[in-house]
């Protein structure tokens, strides 16, 4: 084993020192970006900060709602073609899927005629992924491909090299995320994010920051540190957009508690897999969410 001794930081070990600047107030900055990609047909343009393809985060009206502000949605991955067809989502909308085929990613691109692809797999140091990604670009050379997780350096470069255009950079951070503790494996966030970001660039790449906000603040630090984008699941769940139905009824009805959980925990893998499967645990855990007139809390 070989130990890096070279300090590694999170979002709370730093604060950002303050600098002058010519703007007379804050009111003055303009969010959007205009990205150039190393290999889709860009430019890439909106204000850079993403929804997590989390099914308590990155619903459909989350894509509405935020693509009114020019953000982004990776819209999770358990609706249905007929669903997204039906939905008629805005282009800031990205289509997300995990490790399926090459042919199955590329006929529902076109079957929705849709170009933005989230490729997500909660570990992404596989040949596999990266022979996925190099196979989906060769297939979609037009679309923008943001796929991850990673948090290394060496690991992005080879992503891009193999067709990403933006690398999701965390592995571990997530607020109900529990990688740390059940597999020892991870990175703290704020390093992660400036060596990826500056392998990242190198190449001409991008990188989207993902898990660890917990505040306006820490989104601030992760651009500063070199994101380009910011991905967020707590900061965002709980709001009437990423609810279900369901749950906007029970709230309707007095139900003033919430549950939001991670895509590995037993309660998302008991919805969509059929339970957590017996070679594994589960990697992420469930967070109450509790209301207070229109305040959404963490308890
Ligand atoms: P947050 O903004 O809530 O801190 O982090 C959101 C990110 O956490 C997601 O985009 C995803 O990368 C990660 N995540 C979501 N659910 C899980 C989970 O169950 N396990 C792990 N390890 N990570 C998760």
């Amino acid at each position: 084993m070989r130990i890096d001794s070279e300090r590694k930081l999170d979002f709370d070990d730093v604060l950002i020192r303050p600098k002058r600047s010519r703007l007379k107030t804050r009111a003055g900055v303009d969010l959007v970006r205009t990205f150039k990609l190393p290999h889709g047909k860009g430019p890439l343009v909106g204000v850079p900060v993403i929804a997590a393809n989390m099914d308590s985060v990155g619903t459909f009206n989350m894509a509405r709602a935020l693509s009114e502000h020019q953000m982004f949605t990776a819209v999770h991955k358990y609706y249905t073609i007929e669903q997204w067809q039906e939905a008629k989502l805005p282009e800031h909308a990205f289509v997300t899927f995990g490790m399926e085929s090459v042919d199955k990613i590329t006929d529902t691109l076109k079957k929705l005629g849709r170009t933005r692809l989230c490729l997500d797999i909660a570990n992404g140091y596989t040949e596999m992924f990266v022979d996925l990604i190099r196979d989906i670009r060769a297939a979609n050379p037009d679309i923008v491909l943001m796929a991850g997780n990673v948090a290394t350096p060496d690991m992005t470069e080879a992503l891009i090299l193999a067709g990403a255009d933006i690398v999701k950079v965390g592995i571990g951070p997530g607020s109900v995320c529990t990688t740390r503790m059940m597999t020892g494996v991870g990175y703290p966030q704020l390093s992660a994010v400036i060596e990826c970001a500056d392998a990242a660039h190198g190449l001409g790449g991008l990188i989207c920051a993902d898990g660890g906000c917990k505040t306006p603040g820490d989104v601030a630090k992760a651009f500063a540190a070199g994101a380009d984008f910011v991905m967020l699941g707590g900061m965002l769940a709980g709001h009437t957009e990423a609810l279900s139905d369901d749950q906007l009824a029970k709230i309707k009805d007095g139900d003033n508690t919430l549950e939001y959980y991670g895509m590995s925990s037993a309660t998302a893998m008991n919805r969509y897999s059929g339970g957590v499967a017996k070679h594994r645990a589960a990697e992420g855990r469930v967070q109450q969410i509790q209301y207070k007139g229109d305040v959404a809390q963490a308890v």
